[in-house]
């Protein structure tokens, strides 16, 4: 008798409804990705740690699409997202930077320092840190 076994194939269902068939284990019925033997791509950035995270976002999608593990029409949508992420990142802390410096602004106005006086002023403040 020569049987030969069929490969036993995933049992889980894929998002866009299909079932995955990928080659499974035969202890639990799942491929490595679908096992959790085979690291997904980590999807999380810590906007907390500002533009670090993207960065290292970008890093570990790039070593997906290298070792094959994401399509390159995806890791081009999600550098695209990044591209996005850091320039609402730059205008938040643009207009943050804005804030302050009207808050200063208004600060020394209230004192009644003219504005040629705080040109002066920076001079002198720069001049100072030196
Ligand atoms: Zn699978």
């Amino acid at each position: 008798m020569n049987q030969k076994k069929e490969p036993l194939r995933c049992s889980r269902i894929k998002t866009n409804g299909q079932r995955c068939r990928a080659i499974a284990n035969r202890n639990t019925g799942l491929c490595a990705v679908h096992s959790g033997s085979v690291p997904r791509l980590n999807t999380e950035i810590d906007l907390s740690e500002g533009l670090i995270s993207v960065r290292k976002f970008l890093a570990r999608t790039a070593m997906a699409l290298k070792r094959g593990k994401i399509k390159a029409n995806d890791a081009n949508a999600l550098a695209n997202l990044c591209d996005k992420l850091i320039k609402i990142h730059q205008m938040i802390e643009m207009e943050e930077r804005l804030k302050e410096m009207t808050k200063v602004l208004e600060e020394y106005k209230s004192r009644g320092i003219e504005d040629a006086e705080l040109v002066d002023l920076q001079a002198l403040e720069s001049e100072y840190e030196k």
